[in-house]
């Protein structure tokens, strides 16, 4: 069986962290955040966890090569032979080639990129409906999953606040990132004939109900023998 190197592509708040948590259960790969991944490192003192620090600590962005290096050890891990799935890298085209290059190297290459489309609108709907409690960080929504008492958590009592990430105008900041940087991927990744869109407006059991039919066809058509195209089985007579 071949392995399942997957990217997920979509804007904040399409639900990439959801559908990952899914898709790690289905099918037992290793999930590659890249956020949680730099803050564990640094948490553990690793030796590029340090070195990632001393950019951080001064505000900087941690330098491609480190997450790259970062990334390269969480592939050499056991639990990542049958598949892994990056969510938060790449971010940008540059980043895209230089993971190429780095799983090229490794013999490895990626299966699929999923975008899980969502409008901006969309976005913004979700995210600025966030709630989240100042106690025990229980999240709500106040249209999609509202508290019972208006802004005080269901489970502990505690005030509900938004959350820094989710005030509009860090929103806006996020979302104008996004499509600057990270929407060019798109176009590289399906230049590639890897991209793979899904529709992430709906619910999350529909999306992921989604990928699995789409990763259930790219091991379909990875299993078609290398020498008998289907095109060609199909009734072109060669004699
Ligand atoms: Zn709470």
């Amino acid at each position: 069986m071949p392995e399942l190197n997957l990217v997920l592509l979509g804007p904040p708040g399409a639900g990439k962290g959801t559908q990952a948590e899914r898709l790690v259960e289905d099918f037992g790969l290793r999930y590659i955040a890249t956020g949680n991944m730099l803050r564990e490192a640094v948490r553990e003192g690793t030796e590029l966890g340090r070195r990632a620090k001393e950019f951080m600590d001064r505000g900087d962005l941690v330098p491609d090569e480190l997450i790259i290096a970062m990334i390269k050890e969480c592939l050499q891990a056991p639990d990542a032979t049958r598949g892994f799935i990056l969510d938060g890298f790449p971010r940008t085209e540059k980043q895209a080639e230089a993971l190429d290059h780095e799983l090229h190297e490794m013999g490895r290459r990626l299966a699929a990129a999923l975008l899980i489309d969502v409008s901006e609108e969309e976005v913004v709907r979700r995210l600025s409906g966030r709630r989240v409690c100042v106690k025990g960080q229980h999240n709500f929504h106040v249209d999609l999953d509202p508290p019972k008492h208006a802004d005080r958590c269901d489970v502990d009592g505690s005030r509900l606040v938004v959350r820094d990430d989710d005030k509009p105008e860090v929103v806006e900041r996020r979302l104008a990132q996004y499509r600057e940087k990270t929407a060019p991927l798109i176009g590289y990744y399906e230049q590639q004939g890897i991209l793979r869109r899904v529709d992430g407006s709906r619910s999350a059991d529909a999306v992921h109900d989604q990928i699995r039919a789409i990763l259930a066809s790219l091991r379909l058509e990875s299993e078609l023998p290398a020498d008998e195209p289907a095109e060609r089985a199909g009734g072109h007579a060669d004699g």
